[in-house]
This record gives C-alpha cells, sequence and structure tokens, in this order.
C-alpha cells in the first residue's frame, strides 16, 4: 500500500490524554467520532434507541442534552444502559451539571458563554475531578457576549479563562471547543486556543445547516484544522438525522488518511469515455463491501485507458472497456474478464472476514491502527 499518508505531513499537537469513559481523547489516541441525540432526553427508550443506531454507525462517544433538573433521572437511565460513554450537555446552570456528574456522566460540557456562576463552576470542577471524569469547555458564537468585533479572540478568551479557573479547583481533564458557525471563525478560534494550551480540542463547526451545505463547512473547518494537525475528536453538526454526522466525520478522517474504517471505494467521475453505468456498478460494490473490515482501497472506473492510471494509488480495481473489464492492481491488469462478472471477479480479490456484531468494528479499528 503506497497511499499518500497524512501522518508523514501532519504532525498532531501534542496534548495532554485523557479519557471519556473507555475512549482516550487527546495525547497519541486515535481521533474519535462523537454525535449528538436529537430526541427528547427524558424519552429514555427513544434517545437510547438513537445511542443505538449512532453505535452501528461507527459513534464513539454521544452527548446528550440536559435541558432541567428532572431531565437527570432520565439522562442516569441513558448512562446506565448506553452502549458508549455519553456526555452531558449543560447551559446555564451548574446545578444541572452538578446533577449530570453525580448520575454518572462520562464527561459534562458546560458552556461559560452562558454559565458565569464562578462558585458553582469550581464545585463542578471539584466533583468531576472526585469522579475521575472531563469536563468540557465548549463555547459557541451564539452565547459570547460583550465582545468588540474578533470573535475568533472572544471565543478563545472566554474557552481558556474557563478552563484556568477549572484547573484551579484542582482538574486537569478538560478539553475545549469553540465552534462559530463561520468557518473561518471558527478555524481561527481553534488555531489561537491551539498555540495557547494543551488541552485536546473537540472540532465542530456549529449551525452549518442541513445536507450538501453543512457538510461542505464542516468538512472544510474541522478538516484544515486536521491538516494543522489540531483536533483530539470530532462532531460533524447537521440538521437532520445524526447518523449522517457519524458517516460524515468517519469519513473526514478516512480523507485525511487519520483513521481507516474497512473498504474505501474510490470512483471515476466518468465522462465521455466512460463505458458502462458505473454509478450502479458503484452502487452494487457498496453492497458488497459492507461488512468488509480490511482497510483496502478498491478503486472502480469506467475506462481502461484511463482508469488504471488514474487509480494508480488504489490496491485493487476494476476499469471497464467496450464488452471487457480489467482487474487491475497498483495500476497493472491481472486478468480480462466479462463486464457481467467484473463485481465478482474484483470481489475474489478482496479478503472477507465480516463483522459479526455491531460492537465490532470499533475494537477492530481500535486494534488495526
Ligand atoms: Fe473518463 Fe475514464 Fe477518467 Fe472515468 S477513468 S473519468 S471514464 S477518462
Amino acid at each position: 500500500m503506497s497511499h499518500w499518508s497524512a501522518e508523514m505531513v501532519v504532525h498532531r499537537r501534542k496534548t495532554r490524554k485523557l479519557r471519556v469513559g473507555q475512549v482516550e481523547v487527546g495525547g497519541d489516541s486515535l481521533i474519535s467520532v462523537q454525535s449528538m441525540t436529537k430526541t427528547d432526553t427524558e424519552d429514555v427508550a427513544a434517545t437510547l434507541r438513537q445511542i443505538h443506531r449512532l453505535h452501528n454507525a461507527g459513534c464513539e462517544i454521544v452527548r446528550v442534552a440536559v435541558p432541567t433538573l428532572s431531565a437527570v433521572k432520565a439522562f442516569e437511565k441513558i448512562v446506565t444502559s448506553s452502549p458508549i460513554p455519553v456526555e452531558a450537555d449543560t447551559h446555564f446552570s451548574t446545578g444541572i451539571a452538578l446533577a449530570a456528574v453525580e448520575a454518572g456522566a462520562h464527561s459534562v460540557r458546560i458552556n461559560p458563554g452562558n454559565t458565569r456562576n464562578r462558585k458553582g463552576l469550581k464545585e463542578v470542577a471539584v466533583c468531576a475531578r472526585e469522579r475521575g471524569i472531563p469536563i468540557r469547555v465548549g463555547v459557541n458564537s451564539g452565547s459570547v457576549g460583550g465582545f468588540r468585533g474578533d470573535l475568533a479572540r472572544a471565543l478563545a478568551r472566554t474557552a481558556l479563562d474557563c478552563a484556568q479557573l477549572l484547573e484551579r479547583a484542582g482538574l486537569r481533564e478538560i478539553m475545549i471547543s469553540v465552534k462559530a458557525s463561520d468557518v473561518a471563525e471558527t478555524v481561527r478560534a481553534y488555531r489561537i486556543v491551539a498555540s495557547s494550551c494543551d488541552y485536546p480540542l473537540h472540532l465542530g463547526v456549529t449551525a452549518t445547516g442541513a445536507g450538501t451545505t453543512g457538510l461542505v463547512k464542516s468538512a472544510i473547518g474541522i478538516g484544515s484544522l486536521l491538516l494543522d494537525g489540531i483536533g483530539d475528536t470530532i462532531r460533524v453538526s447537521l440538521t437532520g438525522d445524526p447518523v449522517r454526522e457519524v458517516e460524515a466525520g468517519r469519513e473526514i478522517l478516512r480523507s485525511l488518511n487519520l483513521r481507516s474504517f474497512g473498504p474505501e471505494i474510490i470512483s471515476c467521475p466518468t465522462c465521455g469515455r466512460c463505458e458502462v453505468d458505473l454509478l450502479k456498478v458503484v452502487t452494487r460494490v457498496q453492497k458488497e463491501l459492507r461488512g468488509f473490515t480490511h482497510n483496502v482501497k478498491v478503486a472502480v472506473m469506467g475506462c481502461i485507458v484511463n482508469g488504471p492510471g488514474e487509480a494508480k494509488e488504489a490496491d485493487i480495481g476494476v476499469a471497464f472497456g467496450r464488452g471487457v473489464a480489467y482487474i487491475f492492481r497498483g495500476g497493472r491488469k491481472l486478468r480480462k474478464v466479462s463486464p457481467d462478472s467484473a463485481v465478482s471477479e474484483l470481489l475474489k480479490e478482496i479478503p472477507k472476514p465480516r463483522r459479526s456484531s455491531p460492537r465490532e468494528p470499533l475494537s477492530f479499528i481500535r486494534g488495526k491502527e
């Protein structure tokens, strides 16, 4: 495998390592993918169903809103039954944050933009330290006030001041996020924080929108920072099904060669030289490879003239000619097959241990990288 690797050029920022439940964040640990439930927290069954869907999609940490003290009871049940670590999302009230920590949260997010009770914040820090859990200082552009002009600096300063207060209360396990809905401001805010401390950073762009708009904003913001070596855990925020957030998060990490999640399919955009209904072939290959665990790069190319050359970084591939297909490896033809048997011939070249349970992908990934 001769892939260009981000690890060869990205020097990851040195951060202190901490744990959110069984997931390590920071230091040399893998960059984790997280998401947030969108159900009513007090509907425990619906929230747990969504957490299981997220877990099956590859989510490693899930955040759950704890909007009121009365939601803490439901939150406690969710934490007890969740297959992945749960971060309590709290705003405004240190009383709720404290109750969430006591209810067993694996991490708690506080927003110093709207939670200014310093005595209360210190109490949360002391309680988190006693329970051995981290606090995420999560600032976003909607909640910082009293700044003149420079949003990125205001976000960074608000987060760093709060982190300092928590650290003075004896807590070392601190993560920071500084999200704006503007991509450039978000990137700038994270760069300021990154140059000022060694806390692990949770990356994200907030309120990005739905569909393509949200995906593009998140990919640019999170991707730019990751290429700078900044970022220890990521959350793509999208309006809609949170499973899409996890899929997008994993794709961002995979695109930068920072994580591997089983087979990766690359395919050409097609052009006037294309000899086949390529989308149909790609869809079939995707379906057939579902459940495969090997980190193999598979190319599906529309013509034999340029296909193998354009996909020479692929481990294995197929390219189509008129009434013929070629299986190739590393840009060189292996054999000629009929277009109808092309997909099955391609699959013969890929080792196939299959996942036996939805929990397996995480351990596979962790063991493999
Ligand atoms: Fe066009 Fe062939 Fe390139 Fe696909 S591989 S885009 S069909 S030239």
